[in-house]
């Protein structure tokens, strides 16, 4: 049982004499049991909810809870996340030189669940690597979640569309700081990135859906000029 809270969550950054607000009053439930991704554009506050779940970033006010406890600190039993970019660099030095970038993701992810964790938190974990090889990653986790019986809670930050739809139960999209919207992904399982589920109207609509909510981010920031995506 692993069900994570966040209540009223706000984090502040003080950088030189001024504070800066990365997150604002977020309010979310993440089942047990869950993969939710976290999209949004940069800067919006994506890797300092992550922080926060991880026990590395403290609340400016609010909390999180996990199981109904307040997270502080983590135990590597219960929190995974070891598949920050950062961390895999870090895995892959003491790796063979000869195994491939994708290898080194294959052993990080084999190893992070190792340890177990009920929870697992991802920042972007295949936002480096070629296409291809990120199918099979993308699909690897998901089949070593359904083998799990979906038992582990997947919290899952990334900024591509088709990643988070492949992959999510719910999708959190955050924009400057705060939880815009909370879709949930009906689209059946197992996925996988080519075939039916992408084929699908209901993926279209989505998709459709989230790519607008994107661009109405980008047309807010340089002041309503068009642009082409
Ligand atoms: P995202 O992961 O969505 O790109 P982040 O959570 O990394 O965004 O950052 C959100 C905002 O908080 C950004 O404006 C970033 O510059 C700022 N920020 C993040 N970490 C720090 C920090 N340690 N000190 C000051 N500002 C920070
Ligand atoms: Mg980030």
């Amino acid at each position: 049982m692993s069900t994570i809270e966040v209540k009223e969550l706000s984090v502040v950054f003080h950088k030189g004499e001024r504070e800066f607000r990365a997150l604002d009053r977020v309010n979310a439930v993440i089942e047990d049991g869950s993969f939710v991704c976290v999209i949004g554009p940069s800067g919006c506050g994506k890797s300092t909810l992550l922080g926060v779940l991880e026990g590395l970033i403290a609340a400016h006010s609010g909390e999180a809870l996990i199981d109904g406890k307040p997270v502080t600190g983590t135990g590597p039993e219960r929190v995974a996340a070891f598949l920050r970019r950062v961390g895999l660099e870090a895995v892959g030095e003491k790796l063979p030189g000869e195994l491939s970038g994708g290898m080194q993701q294959r052993v990080a992810i084999a190893r992070a669940l190792a340890v177990n964790p009920a929870i697992l938190l991802m920042d972007e974990p295949f936002g480096a690597i070629d296409a291809k090889t990120r199918v099979v990653l993308q699909e690897l986790l998901l089949e070593l979640w359904e083998e799990d019986r979906r038992k582990k809670t997947v919290v899952f930050v990334t900024h591509d569309i088709d990643e988070a739809l492949l992959l999510a139960d719910t999708i959190l999209f955050m924009k400057a700081g705060t939880l815009a919207e909370t879709i949930p992904v009906r689209l059946g399982r197992p996925r996988s990135s080519g075939g039916q589920i992408t084929d699908s109207g209901a993926y279209g609509r989505l998709r459709a859906a989230l790519v607008s909510k994107f661009y109405q981010d980008v047309t807010d920031h340089i002041g309503g000029e068009e642009v082409v995506l």
